[in-house]
């Protein structure tokens, strides 16, 4: 993954440029959308298809770029993967959501939703991320930390289980919640489902993608399921993009679900209308 950001990274026009300088103009151009204030948070509804309720939303980050607009993180996460600045980008991710949580709560939004925060391999693995986390919610008296999750990518950076599952208790012990995002797409699932301490399992969108038209991704998509449940995580489904995808998972048992057919990303002034108005599809009523 770390040669791969470089070939990802379509910031700037490479065809005249030395890798060596687009990868610095490229970390200059984040570190100045840091300082400026360019960085902003999408949020992302995640249902429950079977009670009907919404259960939280999922921070997305992105970039508003001066000329180029509103950038997606495919754009600028890469170029950052194994720099101190993901740490601190990161910091501000957590911190933004504590403060957009609180806006929430003042506007009177339904306090049951969790708001997770995608989390990068190297802050995680931070010997002191427990106490970062710490005092960033002590920061945010009136956040219950149950209402903050953490979402860590399960394809890079856990190597060292053991390490990730102390500092992951640590966390858990907050309080917050954590789940491992974009499940089965790693080399060592089986083994991180087994060893770290997850409430929650995000079976990846490529699996649900196709899972009504490719058997391998629907036994995928049922083991994933079953797992969960051997193991007493909860499971929801990532890329949830049309009625048959809802119904096909509900009759597999999972009732949590995200996805373009439910909403996309939002900005969070949205959120508040969205979630009051929302109602489940009645073609889900299985
Ligand atoms: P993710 O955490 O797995 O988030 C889901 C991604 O899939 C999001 O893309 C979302 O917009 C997209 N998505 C949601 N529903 C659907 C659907 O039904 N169909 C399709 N095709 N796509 C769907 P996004 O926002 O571009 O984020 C991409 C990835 O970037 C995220 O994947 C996450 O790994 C990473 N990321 C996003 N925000 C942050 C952040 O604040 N910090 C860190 N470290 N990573 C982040
Ligand atoms: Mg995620
Ligand atoms: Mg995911
Ligand atoms: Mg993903």
């Amino acid at each position: 993954a770390k040669q791969s950001g470089k070939n990802r990274f379509h910031l700037f026009d490479t065809a005249h440029d030395d890798a060596i300088k687009v990868q610095r103009e490229s970390l200059e151009t984040i570190r100045r959308a840091l300082d400026k204030g360019y960085f902003v948070l999408h949020y992302q509804p995640k249902v429950n298809m079977k009670t009907g309720t919404v259960i939280g939303v999922e921070a997305l980050i992105r970039m508003q770029h001066p000329k180029r607009g509103l950038l997606n993180p495919i754009e600028f996460l890469p170029v950052i993967e194994n720099n101190p600045m993901s740490i601190e980008i990161g910091e501000w991710v957590i911190d933004t959501v504590l403060t957009q949580i609180t806006q929430w709560q003042q506007m009177g939004l339904n306090l049951q939703v969790n708001t997770s925060v995608n989390i990068a391999a190297v802050q995680l693995q931070q010997p002191d991320f427990a106490q970062r986390l710490t005092t960033l919610l002590a920061a945010h008296p009136g956040v219950e930390p149950r209402f903050l999750g953490l979402e860590v990518l399960e394809t890079s950076g856990l190597d060292d289980v053991h390490h990730v599952s102390k500092i992951m208790n640590a966390c858990l012990s907050l309080g917050v919640e954590f789940a491992l995002d974009d499940f089965g797409t790693g080399y060592s699932s089986l083994t991180y489902l087994r060893r770290l301490p997850a409430n929650l399992i995000k079976i990846d969108q490529s699996f649900v993608r196709d899972m009504l038209i490719d058997n391998n991704d629907l036994a995928i998509v049922e083991g994933v399921i079953a797992l969960a449940k051997s193991f007493k995580r909860e499971v929801i489904a990532e890329g949830v993009e049309s009625i048959e995808h809802g119904t096909a998972l509900l009759k597999l048992g999972c009732n949590l679900a995200q996805g373009y057919g439910i909403a996309r990303p939002m900005p969070a002034s949205d959120i508040p209308a969205w979630i009051n108005s929302w109602q489940p599809d009645a073609r889900w009523q299985i």
